[in-house]
């Protein structure tokens, strides 16, 4: 494996308790009996057989959501008793924070080390973010014209479907599951079909801390069945999806032909990262191999296009092409290790397969463009240079360890280029002018700016996509007002002193 890995392993797998799916409180069987298997990608192996859900087992979930937001008590409890359940669940991730990190690192090929100490501690301080939230839900009270007054009602939306990617299971899972909880709802979530293992357990912890039968329902399965029976089903008031572009509209298109309901989308992106003549370069090399590189570039933000003003180019391409070679790839479960496997096969062959487009379109390859052993799914930290705006490995979403470098001269064009992209879902500025900083960061159209940073994300600063990255928004609290809707109340005020 990549230089610098000292070998370490996971010395013993652990037991997967839960692979079932997860409906009106309990763990059953699929109605067909079916199930498939989610592997290793260090290896290819099969870690678990799961069972395979489809439209006869969200129909039964969707009922059990239904009957749990109709008549049960979730929606009509105060909003502190239930963010007081919301942080007991927070509290029982924290006391399974190793085994959560272990089937995590797993299933995605995510690095434990960083599983251990964020990604899954984070899921714990997003449900309390959003349970502190539980009892601030209120409407306004408004004078209208005449003898009228108003009051608004924030109301839970009612039944929600969230369908989630691979590339960030547990963060997806919460991002989605927290704020509909403090509002109210009740829910079937489908995790990816590659990535099913910390769902499972999450529901598992969700009755443990009282998430009362029918609320949280856990559907494991496909996206052509399981997702588009959520999608297209009457009985679902909204639906929450993260995923590509390409799943997105057909969740729309579902959504429009079945009950209208609403739909908040979160999809690919192809972010652009503009480093200025002025920028630390040992700084920018950092944000931007960081920006590629970290989850091995299987993140819908990572900086895929690199901008650099011409007058440090050469010098910055020197350093960052160094740093890129010192990465290293390897085991997760190894602490020195950077970047894990790509997520399964599928992925990694798309991967290389771009990489060959890139190689035939005329990009330079500055370093990388190949798989590491012949083993399990590791690809190579990859530079192309030398390439055009029109270039596939340019315009498409690749999701993988693959940054295309372009030259550019002046202000002007370093915004036109960033904007020139079909998605809009975040973007990098590094510059030490406030004025250049501010400019940009108001002219591209892309729904997070970091300036001097990447990837500065908390549960408290909301994160989605303008174009065809998407709308709506997941964290903050614009999150939690997706899941509610607003009743207005209207009443005369008779012999009103006043009007
Ligand atoms: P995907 O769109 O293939 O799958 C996402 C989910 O949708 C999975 O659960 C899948 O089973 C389901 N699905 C697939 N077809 C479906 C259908 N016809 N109807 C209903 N559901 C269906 O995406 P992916 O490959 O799992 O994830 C990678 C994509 O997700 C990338 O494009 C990435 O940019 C995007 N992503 C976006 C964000 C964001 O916040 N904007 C975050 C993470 C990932």
């Amino acid at each position: 494996m990549g230089s610098g890995s000292n070998g370490t392993t996971l010395e013993k797998m652990p037991t997967i308790k839960f692979t079932k799916l997860f409906i009106n409180g309990e763990f059953v069987d699929s109605v067909s009996g079916k199930t498939f298997e989610t592997i290793d990608p260090r290896n290819g192996s099969v870690l678990a057989k799961i069972a395979e859900g489809d439209k006869n087992d969200v129909d039964l979930a969707v009922k059990a959501a239904r009957a749990g937001f109709d008549h049960g008590p979730w929606p009509r409890l105060s909003g502190y008793e239930r963010g007081r359940i919301m942080t007991k669940f927070a509290d029982l991730i924290e006391q399974n924070v190793e085994e959560l990190a272990t089937l995590e690192s797993l299933d995605a090929g995510k690095l434990f080390s960083w599983n251990k100490m964020f990604d899954i501690p984070g899921q714990a301080a997003t449900l309390r973010y959003y349970a502190g939230a539980a009892d601030k839900i209120h409407g306004d009270v408004l004078k209208m014209s005449r003898e009228l007054q108003a009051y608004t009602l924030l109301e839970p939306i009612g039944v929600v479907g969230h369908i989630i990617p691979w590339n960030f299971p547990s963060t997806m899972f919460f991002a989605k599951v927290s704020p509909a909880l403090a509002a109210g709802c009740t829910m079937i979530i489908k995790p990816a079909e590659q990535t099913p293992l910390t769902a499972l357990f999450y529901a598992h912890l969700a009755k443990l801390a009282g998430i009362p039968v029918g609320v949280l329902n856990v559907v494991t399965g496909f996206g052509p069945t399981a997702g588009a029976a959520i999608s297209s089903h009457v009985d679902i008031d909204m639906v929450s999806f993260t995923g590509s572009t390409e799943v997105g509209r057909e969740i729309m298109k579902a959504a429009a032909m079945s009950n209208l309901k609403p739909v908040s989308l979160e999809l690919g992106g192809k972010s652009p990262l503009i480093i200025f003549d002025d920028a630390d370069i040992e700084m920018a090399s950092d944000l931007a191999l960081m920006g590629i590189l970290f989850n091995k570039g299987e993140i819908c933000v990572a900086s895929s296009r690199v901008y650099v003003q011409e007058g440090i180019y050469d010098e910055f391409v020197k350093k960052l092409v160094e740093k890129a070679k010192a990465w290293v790839v390897g085991d997760p479960f190894d602490p020195q290790v950077r970047q894990g496997p790509q997520v399964d096969k599928t992925q990694f062959d798309k991967i290389l397969s771009y990489i060959e487009h890139g190689k035939r379109e005329g990009g330079t390859l500055l370093t990388g463009g190949k798989r590491i052993g012949n083993e399990g799914y590791y690809i190579e930290p990859t530079i192309f240079a030398d390439v055009k705006e029109d270039m596939l490995i340019v315009k498409d979403e690749i999701f993988g360890p693959v940054m295309a470098l372009m030259k550019f001269k002046t202000i002007e064009e370093g915004i036109t280029r960033a904007n020139n992209s079909k998605y809009g879902l975040a973007a990098g500025i590094v510059t030490k002018d406030l004025n250049v900083a501010n400019t940009v960061s108001r002219s591209i159209r892309a729904g997070i700016i970091w300036i001097n940073c990447y990837f500065a994300f908390d549960r408290d600063c909301p994160y989605g996509g303008y174009k065809m990255s998407g709308f709506g928004r997941d964290f903050g609290l614009e999150a939690l007002h997706k899941y509610l809707q607003v009743k207005s109340v209207v009443t005369p005020i008779y012999n009103s002193p006043w009007l």
